[in-house]
């Protein structure tokens, strides 16, 4: 039984040491100072630094509610940091304004059309602020009476008088404050507050006044002084939700529930009209605030015409967040289109584009990059192989230099070292090939694999 429990504590505690670890796990925030300018490391950030500072400047746009309807490119070299820059920006922009990310290829699913998969990925990043009042009165109870259906069975009803400073408001009560006033016990002469907004009423107290009439049971009873004036105590309950969340709740087919799912299907467009029109009045009645969020897609050269010509026309609604759009395709073919266009983006989206360059970086911002990475993995580097790391990813690609971080973390563990050294790394890097490596051995080996396509005049091609 001992033996038992003892193994159960330590699977338990295996399990709690359990941490994941992504790819941009290790970014924070973009690094900025009061001013906007980039720190050079920073929140995880490393280089980079007029992309950081642009959408630094993107923020702030955001944060002043003046970006919806905007577009942005961050376009550059594969591994320069475009979606670690978005990331950045999801964790400053804080948990209340709504973040989107998606890849360009996640809208050809067949569960829905590609402009509704757009559409949910737009109504995702939009917020909704609403403003509920609630307003709590204070007051001492003259006179209560509940009636009970004479079967027994039934709804009840019954009537409150209430007196606040100088006035008397008769209440008529429904089923919630009646179960209020049950649980409660109140009496008349009791003092207590109602909730407007919830009809919920709690009991503070006998009134002061009535404590001579009091029995004199020796019960413990609180007296309080009222009326001493009306208190009206208005309090403002204040929640965040996105137009997709509206939809999801409101759409009869689905049922909220859908949105633990994630199996939302198509909404349909009168719902989404009837919300939108709703929201409009909530906006003017000043219930409510649009927050216009940030919708991040990556690979964006991956949507065809069709999206894109949907996402031109949506950016143009009132009711847009801003787009943010990553790259790292030159000129490219427009998907769906014989034509070709700078990023595979039609012109007239590239148009109303803000474009940010992402640059290759440097040796020493590389390292940097890397000892970040050994942290995070919990990695102990010697100096020297942190050098040879480095002239890997330069020579390859910061990615395939972070894979090697891992491998020959466990390569050192296998021999017992607490710490990855040069032989570590050069035997992970003999293990693992990276992608000029593969198409060179390709293309010695040609002859070996099945469905071999490639000449041997030809090139790879992206
Ligand atoms: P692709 O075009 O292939 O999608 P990308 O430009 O989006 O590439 P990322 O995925 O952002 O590149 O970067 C590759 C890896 O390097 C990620 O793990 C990312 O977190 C990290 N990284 C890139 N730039 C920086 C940086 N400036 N500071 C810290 N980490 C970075």
């Amino acid at each position: 039984m001992a033996a038992a429990a003892a193994a159960k504590i330590a699977e338990v505690r295996e399990t709690t040491r359990v941490e994941r670890i992504g790819a941009h796990s290790h970014i924070r925030g973009l690094g900025l100072d009061d001013s906007l300018e980039a720190r050079h490391v920073s929140q995880g950030m490393v280089g980079q630094v007029s992309a950081r500072r642009a959408v630094g400047i993107v923020l702030q746009m955001v944060r002043d509610g003046r970006i919806a309807g905007r577009a942005v490119l961050l376009a550059g070299q594969p591994g320069t940091g475009k979606t670690a820059i978005a990331t950045a920006l999801a964790h400053a922009l804080g948990q209340d304004t709504p973040f989107t990310s998606m890849a360009g290829s996640e809208i050809y699913s067949l569960e829905m059309s590609k402009t509704e998969a757009l559409t949910q990925a737009i109504r995702k990043s939009i917020g909704v602020r609403i403003k509920e009042e609630s307003e709590i009165i204070e007051g001492e109870v003259v006179d209560l009476s509940i009636e009970r259906p004479a079967t027994g069975v039934g709804t009840k009803v019954g009537k409150l008088i209430l007196k606040t400073t100088d006035m008397e408001t008769v209440y008529d009560l429904g089923g919630k404050m009646i179960d209020s006033i049950l649980k409660e016990k109140v009496q008349s002469g009791d003092v207590i507050t109602i909730d407007k907004a919830t009809g919920k009423i709690t009991r503070l107290g006998r009134s002061f006044a009535r404590a001579r009439d009091y029995d004199a049971t020796g019960q413990q009873t609180r007296f309080v002084q009222c009326p001493e004036g009306e208190l009206q105590k208005r309090k403002e309950v204040v929640h965040t939700v996105t137009l997709h969340e509206i939809d999801v709740i409101n759409s009869r087919t689905h049922g909220f529930l859908a949105l633990f799912s994630g199996d939302t299907g198509e909404i349909k467009p009168e719902v989404r009209e009837q919300i939108n029109g709703k929201v409009a009045e909530w906006r003017e009645e000043g219930k409510a605030e649009i927050i216009p969020g940030v919708l991040f897609i990556d690979e964006v050269h991956m949507l065809d015409i069709e999206c894109f010509s949907f996402l031109n026309r949506a950016l143009e609604n009132e009711m847009s967040p801003i787009v943010i759009m990553a790259t790292n395709r030159g000129i490219t073919k427009i998907r769906g289109t014989t034509y070709k266009s700078p990023h595979g983006i039609p012109l007239d989206l590239l148009d109303r584009t803000i474009i940010v360059p992402t640059q290759p970086y440097d040796e020493k911002e590389l390292k940097e990059i890397l000892n970040i990475r050994c942290e995070e993995e919990d990695c102990q580097m010697s100096d020297n192989a942190l050098v040879v790391l480095t002239r890997i990813c330069k020579e390859t690609s910061l990615r395939y230099g972070m894979q090697l971080i891992m491998t020959s973390s466990l390569i050192a563990r296998k021999r017992k070292a607490h710490e990855v050294d040069v032989e570590d790394i050069k035997r992970a890097y003999q293990l693992f090939f990276d992608e000029g490596r593969s198409v060179q051995f390709l293309k010695e080996y040609q002859q070996e694999f099945m469905f071999n396509e490639i000449d041997e005049k030809d090139d790879m091609e992206m």
